[in-house]
């Protein structure tokens, strides 16, 4: 089928060359020329496992194309992603001037030819018909503006002419970042949410070859779930979703904090009840609070919604409130092990929000570095990531170490702030040599705690 995605970030970009690799035809269009260029050139302008080699393999297949140019991506799609950014504003709801920017743009290229426009972006609820609402909006004031030059008339008849022949489709996305070509060919469920029959057909034929499970680890599997909906429902299982996980990491860092108070392992309450298959195992692993791109504005911009409808959501709110606190948690336990920290050197293993992604948005990480500048820190940080980009990230008074053991130089404590494998298997011998004090903090109950204690480190965990 021919497909137009538009915002090639971590769910555009990983959503066009997946469709690309399982037999479309897909053009993927970004207004930041730079990125295209870099695409065009077979270069990821974002780091995934395995996108870049897949992103070759189409490209030179000739299944994957990309642009900067709006009208050829729509003119070519039968099918239309819109997988810009829905950051969040300062009030807590969702800013949808980038989605609101591409519908009228669609709009204002749409041919007459039926197509279906799909929110792949996370938008808040309602907007499948903001959406159609901005296109037919594009369609009208590219009416009024006819064409002047060389064969207009014709041009100008058929735009007079064109039907509003599109229908929308909700369907949002749950890849995580760090396996988000393994989470597209391998998803739980796909969900489409539309009032059109057609739409929702033109969907399932698109998305038949990862139902069928033809690119997943294991084909033998039942199909993947196709969950069809209304749209303001479809656009509401994304936001419970994240809502859901979200109060979960803060239900267990609650039960952690507790678990620190009267002397109980937080790490073996959530296996404890992690096997009650009502409950189940993931998402128990208590620590420094959720971050990324995703969680912090989902859950805000549910609550703002519920808000706009006269509802207050104290359950949402308190998830909110105890993942703020516990970003603090690790400054906390710093001031416990070294008391003042002016003056003293602390090092961060990670940065990102976490393991095997750059991205860098809301990590707990940048809660941690202001508050450790506030109270006067010196900061180190290794990642494997970002010590390798030679980037700061904006990361302002941090000094980037480019390995473990130049980190571990002088360091007063260390941090375990991302839960990068790599972390498991450092020299911490000699690490712990290098140091002032042979203090770590792990952030994520990750290491292993016997093992470094024997090195004579002393370690402390999250709950444990
Ligand atoms: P991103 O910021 O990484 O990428 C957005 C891309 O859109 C950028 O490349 C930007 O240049 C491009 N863009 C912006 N305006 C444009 C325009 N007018 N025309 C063309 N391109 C334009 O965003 P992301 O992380 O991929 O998230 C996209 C959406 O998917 C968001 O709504 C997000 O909530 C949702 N989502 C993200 C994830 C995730 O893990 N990142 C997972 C599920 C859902």
């Amino acid at each position: 089928m021919r497909v137009c995605v538009i915002g090639t970030g971590y769910v555009g970009l990983v959503t066009g060359v997946c469709l690309a690799h399982i037999g479309h035809h897909v053009i993927c269009v970004d207004n930041n020329v730079e990125k295209v260029k870099l695409m065009k050139s077979g270069q990821s302008p974002i780091f995934e496992p395995g996108l870049s080699e897949l992103m070759q393999e189409n490209s030179q297949a000739g299944r994957l194309e990309f642009t900067s140019d709006l009208a050829e991506g729509v003119e070519h799609g039968d099918i239309l992603f819109i997988a810009v950014g829905t950051p969040a504003l300062p009030t807590g709801e969702s800013d949808t001037r980038y989605v609101e920017a591409v519908a009228r743009g669609i709009g204002a290229h749409l041919n007459g030819g039926y197509k279906v426009i799909v929110n792949k972006s996370t938008v808040p609820i309602g907007s499948g018909d903001w959406v159609r609402m901005i296109v037919l909006d594009g369609m009208a004031e590219r009416k009024k503006t006819p064409i002047t030059v060389g064969g207009g008339e014709e041009v100008n008849r058929l735009i007079e002419q064109s039907p509003a022949n599109f229908d929308v489709v909700s369907n949002p996305e749950f890849l995580r970042e760090g396996s988000a070509v393994y989470d597209t060919f391998n998803p739980d469920r796909i969900v489409l949410g539309s009032n059109s029959k057609k739409a929702i057909e033109m969907m399932q034929e698109l998305y038949a070859p990862l139902v069928e499970r033809k690119f997943g680890e294991d084909p033998s599997l039942p199909p993947v779930p196709v969950v069809v909906t209304d749209l303001s429902s479809a656009e509401m299982i994304k936001y419970a979703a994240n809502a859901f996980l979200a109060t979960k990491i803060s239900f267990i860092n609650e039960v952690a904090n507790i678990c620190d108070r009267v002397g109980a392992d937080v790490t073996q309450v959530g296996q404890g009840i992690g096997l009650d298959s009502r409950i189940g195992n993931k998402f128990l692993n208590a620590g420094i609070g959720w971050g990324g791109s995703c969680f912090p504005k989902d859950v805000s911009a549910l609550i703002h919604t519920a808000n706009d409808y006269g509802y207050e959501t104290e359950l949402l709110k308190a998830a909110v409130s105890v993942n703020q606190r516990q970003r603090l948690i690790v400054l906390e336990k710093l001031q416990h092990e070294l008391k003042i920290l002016k003056g003293k050197t602390v090092g961060l293993l990670g940065l990102t929000f976490k393991p095997d992604t750059d991205d860098m948005r809301d990590a707990p990480s940048l809660s941690l570095i202001e508050q450790l500048n506030r109270l006067g820190a010196r900061i180190k940080a290794y990642d494997p990531i970002v010590s390798q980009s030679g980037l700061s990230h904006g990361l302002s008074n941090v000094i980037i170490e480019t390995n473990p053991e130049m980190l571990a130089d002088k360091c007063d404590a260390l941090v375990l702030v991302t839960e990068w494998k790599e972390f498991l298997a450092l020299d911490y011998t000699k690490m712990s040599n290098l140091m002032i004090n042979p203090v770590i903090i792990d952030g994520r109950n990750f290491l292993d705690r016997e093992k470094l204690e024997s090195i004579g480190f002393r370690y402390i965990g999250i709950g444990r």
